[in-house]
């Protein structure tokens, strides 16, 4: 008897059995491809599984397994490899099966639906028409027209439209059979790459290091400043991959996928380029997933979830800013897409390219211990000069806006000399809260444990961890005064002065809620790189992606905001941050500088930042890293719960650690259950229950103890737990 066994959508970690659907025949389901979708009864529902394989014998009896309804595809959608990467996230994520295949499928395949070959929807003439007599339809001359137009070749509706020839006269054709519906073939050109630069001594050496590498699976660092040339190595490389007849996936950073990283590409190569980020449609992820699939793009950039697509002719995988927190989930499959590729690379046997100004310490310390190749660039590839950076001691100097009288000065100098500033503070709105003088009320978000930030322009309090706003009061809630304050500062407060000091220039806001619009941004790179001298002021929008050849002075407002994180990742974060920052300085023939707020000049980190490279600094926190046993020297996973009441969740990750504990191998240890750092979020009660571990083997097996545990225990009213493997952030 044989059995399916399939992954289904469902928060359940576990597999499902299923008969055959009735009617097929046994060599028929023997023939089954692991990865196929399946129509099948699910509860009352009727849902989308996946074949993981074809068994002999279920755990369940026989007469309680119900029978799948439909085969859905003749053969599997994803390749092999695709599978086996699937089935290794979800045993080294703890996360369910059917959840993992779900980020796999677009939603048309997710929903059941058959696939479309791949091309463009398109007319041709039917026998029928091809039959017709020349002047059959001269009364309908649209008609005629579009008959002729097809006599040759079938067409697209977008080609027809070109030409005069709209949807309604196509139907009515349709309608007298006169023509159908077809897939135009991809016109599949043959790639073609324009030639590339020629490289530096730098560049040079890292592209021989990796082509030397060979063609199977390796992983390499490619560690150089920005504007070194890291993406023109990417594209020549691409074009190796292009003449083999080879495909190469490339990851960007959610804000990195901007219209100037994909012009450059365009540029480059006349190619299909599959394009995946989260902004897509349903109807165009699906087709440019099917173009990643069926082959006919050679190039696939995407964000995160790209890192999924099937490949026909997979041959290099390619990270940029590989340090980039958007490559981590953080809810759900809480994958991370860097770790995923490298698992990708190896499954395929392909070489993986992770790229950073500011690499990971994960990253770093594969390097150094040889499990990654490590290519350098310490030069930039023009004639610019890496900025420097120089700290500005703040204390009991006047500030306006933020702006100690230094800053205003070297402003203004810049501006005077027909050049560009780069402002950076990390936090939008007017100010980050709002306090009564009178009685010390301060304005606090109902359903979370933080202030609520002020809104001046749209005349609102909003709380930046849960969305919900307010309209601002005149008036204080708790004893009626007038006087309410604003304290502390945002972006909107900081451009209110600059309007005011600078008024003669141009000034623009940079935050998330100035760019509203899918080309606001487009729009402002385009004006800015005109040249004309102005004043950029922004959060860390500004920071990725983008280059601003004319800002020749970047300033960090605030860099204090930024020193005390909690987390054991705050300094590393920062060094990235703003040396990413840094980066946008400096980049053509003006030699750039940046500026450092501060009021703690002798803090270790300023030290740091100011007076060495990120690779110094970043060898300083691996050294702290390894002393403390925490990442990459250990492994951390996270257990956490949430819940309306305050005290389930303590009590739930308690009765966990007590069942697992006398079972944890030698070098692993359960810290907690404590509250999160923000307890209450949305109107839930956070808490959490720490597992480090010195190997990456005994973390695996712990957080396996932890995740039966926490499923064997009954459900608890509104408890929500969720497993983290290798969690950004701790504390
Ligand atoms: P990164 O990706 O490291 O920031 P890019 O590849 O974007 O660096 O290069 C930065 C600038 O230098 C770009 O304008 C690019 O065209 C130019 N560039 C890169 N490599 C070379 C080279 N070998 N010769 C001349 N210019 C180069
Ligand atoms: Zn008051
Ligand atoms: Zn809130």
């Amino acid at each position: 008897m044989s059995i399916l066994r399939l992954a289904i959508p469902s928060p359940l970690r576990r597999h499902f059995d299923y008969l055959p659907p009735v009617g097929v025949t046994d060599a028929a389901i023997q023939a089954l491809e692991p990865g196929t979708r399946l129509r099948v009864p699910f509860g009352r529902r009727e849902v989308t599984g996946y074949l993981l394989e074809v068994c002999s014998s279920s755990d369940v009896a026989a007469s309680a397994l119900k029978a799948a309804l439909e085969i859905l595809d003749e053969t599997s959608l994803i390749e092999p490899q695709l599978l086996s990467l699937c089935q290794w996230a979800t045993r080294y994520y703890h996360h369910p099966p059917g959840e993992v295949f779900s980020a796999l499928f677009p939603k048309r395949l997710r929903e059941g639906k058959a696939t479309r070959a791949a091309g463009e929807a398109g007319w041709q003439l039917s026998i029928r028409g091809k039959g017709l007599p020349g002047d059959a339809l001269s009364r309908a001359p649209r008609q005629a027209e579009a008959l002729q137009l097809l006599q040759d070749a079938a067409l697209s509706a977008t080609a027809l439209k070109a030409r005069g020839i709209n949807s309604t006269t196509l139907r009515t054709l349709e309608d007298r059979g006169l023509v159908e519906r077809c897939m135009l073939s991809e016109h599949s050109q043959t790639p073609r790459s324009l030639p590339g630069l020629s490289l530096t001594e730098e560049q040079a050496a890292a592209m021989n290091g990796i082509r030397a590498a060979g063609d199977n699976f390796c992983c390499h660092l490619l560690e150089g400043v920005t504007g070194s040339g890291k993406t023109e190595i990417y594209l020549q490389l691409i074009t190796d991959g292009l003449a083999q007849g080879k495909q190469t996936l490339v990851l960007v950073p959610e804000i990195g996928l901007t219209p100037q990283t994909l012009t450059r590409f365009r540029e480059r190569f006349e190619a299909d380029i599959a394009v995946l980020h989260s902004s897509l449609t349903d109807a165009q992820r699906y087709t440019a997933w099917e173009a990643a699939r069926s082959g006919s793009a050679s190039i696939v950039i995407g964000t995160r979830s790209a890192v999924f697509t099937p490949l026909a002719r997979p041959g290099l995988i390619i990270v940029d800013e590989e340090h980039d927190g958007s490559y981590k989930q953080q809810d759900g499959f809480r994958y991370s897409a860097r770790d995923i590729a490298i698992k990708r690379g190896q499954i395929h046997g392909c070489p993986v390219i992770l790229g950073s100004a500011t690499p990971s310490l994960e990253s770093l310390h594969n390097a150094l211990t040889g499990r990654y190749q490590h290519h350098r660039l310490t030069q930039r590839a023009g004639s610019s000069k890496m900025p420097r950076m120089t700290p500005l001691d703040v204390r009991r100097q006047p500030l306006q806006g933020g702006l100690s009288g230094t800053l205003i000065e070297a402003i203004e100098d810049t501006l005077q000399n027909s050049q560009q500033v780069l402002l950076f503070l990390n936090r939008r709105g007017y100010a980050p809260t709002l306090q009564c003088h009178d009685c010390g009320w301060v304005a606090e978000c109902p359903a979370c444990d933080a202030r609520l930030t002020i809104h001046r322009r749209r005349r609102q309090l909003r709380c930046h961890h849960c969305g919900s706003s307010a309209a601002l009061p005149a008036h204080c809630p708790q004893c009626n005064s007038s006087q309410l304050e604003a304290q502390g500062l945002g972006t909107e407060q900081a451009e209110d002065f600059l309007r005011q000091r600078f008024s003669g220039h141009s000034i623009r806001r940079v935050d998330s809620d100035s760019m509203q619009g899918r080309d606001a941004m487009q729009e402002l790179v385009a004006e800015i790189n005109r040249g004309e001298p102005c004043i950029l002021l922004g959060t860390q929008m500004l920071a990725k992606g983008h280059h601003f050849p004319a800002v020749s002075l970047v300033a960090i407002i605030d860099a204090d905001a930024l020193l005390f994180s909690a987390d054991f990742r705050g300094e590393e974060r920062m060094a990235q941050l703003l040396t990413q920052v840094a980066g946008r300085a400096g980049r053509a023939d003006i030699p750039g500088r940046v500026l450092l707020q501060t009021h703690y000049p002798d803090h270790p980190a300023v030290i740091a930042l100011t007076s060495s490279s990120y690779a110094e600094q970043a060898a300083t926190l691996l050294d702290a890293r390894h002393s403390l046993g925490l990442p990459p020297a250990g492994f951390l996973a996270v257990m956490r719960t949430d819940c309306p009441d305050a005290q389930f969740g303590e009590q739930f990750l308690h009765q966990v650690k007590q069942q697992v504990a006398p079972q944890l191998p030698q070098g692993v240890a359960l810290i907690g259950p404590l509250p999160s750092p923000m307890q209450r979020r949305a109107g839930k009660y956070r808490c959490q229950l720490l597992l480090t571990a010195g190997r990456r083997r005994d973390a695996q097996h712990a957080a396996g103890l932890l995740v039966a545990s926490a499923e064997a225990l009954p459900a608890r009213q509104g408890l929500k737990w969720s497993i983290d493997i290798d969690p950004q952030d701790v504390f």
